[in-house]
């Protein structure tokens, strides 16, 4: 099948369109008309090889919503027409211990990523969601809510089951105090899904300049960092901080803000950090931990609670061709809150 997207075809260009083609669906394949894609920026970092690990052409995007268009003779789960999404997964290998617990983002072999990664049946490298078509394993398609709107409704299966997946495994819900430091595409997803769960939220950012933003998404307080005495009064009052913050920083101003047993989730910065200092762990034993995206049993779940609360991302919608421009404001997070691609722009 014949398909159209858009690709980096080295670190050095900007995105250009690209033809290219999708898989026949096999047996337990379904075939997808995307009409979402949200903008993510594990797509930025991959187009400019930030993580010296891409395979050029690369095609990004794993934030996907779409109809379905033809299902494979096994697939007994949708039908054509469905509205569904798919997310930063295609595939696992289904047979390990995370596997069957739903945990395939664990796989023991390694998921294989909705782009930059390798089909398992026949080995091809597998590109995301910046085109008009894919092809994916049935098992790791995820059905959208007939109430959401589908224009918004993309960042939920990366930025939304980013936050969401920690805030469950923590057991937050009503009573539990929550705070979100940083406020990007990933951080506002966290103030709308935890102040959902019940608990009581604090955005925690440098300065006072997104206070109004930060509690017209819903959070109750805001907590600015630079203020000392306030950071002092705030010592020992999470059970969950969710730190967003995607680039090298300092945990350590956070970690004696949580209570006894308190946990800071590390779902932003993928490397290293500032060197942490233990005392405040030890007194107090309290944890710094990572977290990856969800397994797909829980991304439903999280997309069925959305649907539910009527949670959605704050979005801007823009034309495939916008690509190159966006990921240039998004390096100056100058985006509220997340760029999608309204695919109907590209033909
Ligand atoms: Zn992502
Ligand atoms: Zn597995």
């Amino acid at each position: 099948m014949k398909t159209l997207g858009y690709a980096a075809q080295s670190a050095q260009e900007p995105l250009a369109p690209f033809s290219f083609e999708r898989r026949e669906p096999r047996a337990n394949d379904v075939a997808i008309d995307i009409l979402y894609c949200g903008v993510c920026h594990s797509d930025l970092h991959t187009a400019r090889n930030d993580w010296g690990v891409t395979l050029y052409p690369a095609v990004p995007g794993h934030e996907i919503v779409g109809r379905v268009s033809a299902v494979g003779d096994d697939v007994a789960d949708f039908v054509v027409g469905d509205t569904v999404a798919v997310g930063c997964m295609v595939d696992s290998c289904k047979e390990c211990d995370q596997c069957h617990q739903g945990e395939e983002q664990y796989c023991r072999e390694g998921n294989t990523q909705t782009y930059g990664g390798q089909d398992r049946v026949d080995g091809t490298p597998t590109f995301g969601g910046y085109s008009k078509h894919i092809v994916v394993r049935d098992e790791f398609v995820l059905r959208v809510p007939e109430n959401l709107d589908l224009a918004r409704v993309a960042p939920l299966v990366c930025a939304g089951i980013t936050t969401y997946s920690p805030l469950r495994t923590w057991n937050v819900g009503p009573g539990s105090r929550v705070a979100v430091v940083g406020m990007g595409g990933l951080g506002h997803m966290g103030i709308k899904l935890a102040v959902g769960l019940g608990a009581h939220v604090t955005v925690i950012s440098r300065t006072e300049a997104k206070k109004d933003d930060a509690l017209e998404l819903g959070a109750h307080e805001f907590l600015a960092s630079s203020d000392e005495g306030a950071m002092a009064l705030a010592q020992a009052s999470f059970d969950v901080i969710l730190d967003t913050v995607p680039v090298k920083h300092d945990i350590n101003p956070y970690i004696p803000l949580l209570d006894v047993d308190g946990t800071l989730v590390i779902v932003g910065q993928v490397g290293p950090l500032a060197e942490p200092m233990t005392v405040p762990m030890i007194f107090g034993r309290r944890r710094v931990a990572g977290s990856l995206i969800g397994g797909i049993a829980e991304t439903q779940e999280m997309l069925d609670f959305c649907g539910r609360m009527n949670i959605l991302p704050e979005c801007e919608t823009i034309a495939m061709g916008e690509i190159n421009e966006a990921y240039e404001r998004m390096e100056k997070s100058d985006v509220r809150y997340r760029f999608v691609i309204d695919m109907a722009t590209l033909s």
